[in-house]
């Protein structure tokens, strides 16, 4: 069994769609989801003239992702799609810095190919790297902290089992948890996010301070190998 403090097995393919300039397909254990950020050289109408870019996200759990099957949502998003997808988007543009962008749009579209728990921070960190891809084929030679690009941004899942912390829960452990929490946070260690829910139960202080302590942890790690993939790009 892996150990309460270790992530699961991380695999991120840069380039997986030989066709489209920045796509990531990234891989936490049995979690599976394509990332594909693309731009356009424009600005959504509430934006335009005020030298400003945007940045937004797509989520969406294709219908073979799950047992049973998924219904394909093919007109009206459902609650949980929107929830998500807000805040891909919101973690995204903690870290860009619009005016730097320019006039230009970026569309991050997160597609979740197989789930097994932790997709919309799966989402956010596949999504970072292939955002990050896409400012580069923009702007040729910016790092990570220049430019548009202040910092870069993950996520991982933490929760509480049968009053034992655990990092980055797999749809079994998802499932068993007693509180779950999702941690979005800077390169640089600055929390974006955090979502805490006790489904059934409740934490106390001591056991939130683990919680985050220990996905501080996890996301140091991920931070590590975002950059190493975009150095090695
Ligand atoms: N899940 C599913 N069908 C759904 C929603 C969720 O099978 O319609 C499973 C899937 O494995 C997902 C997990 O439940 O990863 C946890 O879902 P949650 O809504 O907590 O989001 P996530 O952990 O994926 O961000």
């Amino acid at each position: 069994m892996r150990p309460a403090n270790e992530l699961r097995p991380v695999e991120i393919q840069l380039g997986y769609l030989p066709n489209h300039p920045a796509n990531v397909l990234y891989k936490s254990g049995q979690t599976i989801v394509l990332c594909a950020a693309s731009v356009e050289p424009s600005v959504p109408p509430w934006l335009e003239g005020k030298g400003k870019g945007w940045v937004t996200a797509e989520y969406n759990m294709l219908p073979g992702s799950t047992v049973p099957r998924k219904r394909r949502e093919r007109s009206k998003l459902d609650g949980r799609t929107t929830e998500i997808q807000r805040l891909i988007g919101r973690s995204l543009r903690a870290v860009v810095d619009l005016r730097a962008l320019g006039e230009r749009s970026i569309v991050v579209d997160c597609d979740v190919l197989q789930a097994d728990g932790g997709t919309r921070t799966a989402a956010i960190t596949g999504g970072f790297i292939a955002l990050a891809k896409a400012i580069q084929n923009e702007l040729p030679g910016i790092t990570i902290g220049e430019g548009p690009l202040r910092d870069s941004i993950a996520a991982v899942s933490v929760g509480v089992i049968e009053d034992e912390v655990k990092l980055d829960l797999d749809y079994d452990l998802d499932f068993a948890a007693d509180v779950d929490m999702n941690v979005v946070m800077t390169g640089s260690g600055r929390f974006v996010e955090i979502q805490g829910t006790g489904e059934e139960a409740t934490f106390d202080d001591s056991q939130l301070t683990e919680m985050i302590a220990m996905a501080r942890r996890g996301i140091e790690q991920l931070t590590q190998r975002q950059r190493e993939v975009l150095q090695s790009a």
